[in-house]
């Protein structure tokens, strides 16, 4: 069986551009609108020469943020068991923000390995959010831009060792 990659992550950061970027198809939607991805998409995806299945998850996206726990919870837990690797995606433009920082703290009660991932880092705009990145106690955020295609090998290099 192919890896499981997971992508989590608060609405609108980009995880859906970044499962179409790993694709390479556009078979997510993708939307200014949080909330457009109703489902677990899966995806066979390509990084350097390295094989995966990708899940792009809306887990946190269909309900208020002040309800977090029922069935937002579930829905990832759900996604998380099976996958060898989570891609925690923040947004490095707009920086950590309280539902980031909920969503770390549910992530470091799970053994899944994580990766985290600063998302919209092309250019200097997202330098600030890439710093703030490291206060959520998973390492150095792999800079990344989806729309751009930056930050491959990184992603790559940061993956390599879990899958
Ligand atoms: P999701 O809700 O996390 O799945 O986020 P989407 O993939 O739907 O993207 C939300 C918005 O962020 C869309 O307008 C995307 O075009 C935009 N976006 C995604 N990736 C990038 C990126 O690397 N840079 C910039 N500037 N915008 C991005
Ligand atoms: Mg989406």
């Amino acid at each position: 069986m192919r890896p499981q990659v997971i992508i989590i992550g608060r609405p609108n950061v980009g995880k859906s551009t970044i499962f179409n970027r790993l694709v390479g198809k556009k078979l997510a939607l993708v939307d200014d609108q949080p909330g457009v991805t109703r489902d677990r998409r899966f995806g066979e995806a390509t990084l350097l020469g390295l094989d995966f299945t990708i899940v792009d998850t809306a887990g946190w996206e269909d309900e208020d943020p002040s309800t977090l726990p029922g069935r937002m919870r579930k829905q990832t837990e759900a996604s998380l068991i099976g996958a060898d690797v989570a891609l925690f995606v923040i947004d490095a433009r707009a920086g950590i923000t309280p539902l980031d920082e909920e969503i770390a703290r549910y992530l470091r009660q799970n053994r899944v390995p994580i990766v985290l991932m600063a998302n919209k880092a092309e250019g200097r705009q997202g330098d600030p959010g890439i710093f703030e990145a490291f206060s959520l106690g998973f390492g150095e955020p792999v800079a990344f831009s989806a729309e751009h295609g930056q930050g491959l090998a990184d992603l790559f290099e940061a993956l390599r060792p879990h899958i």
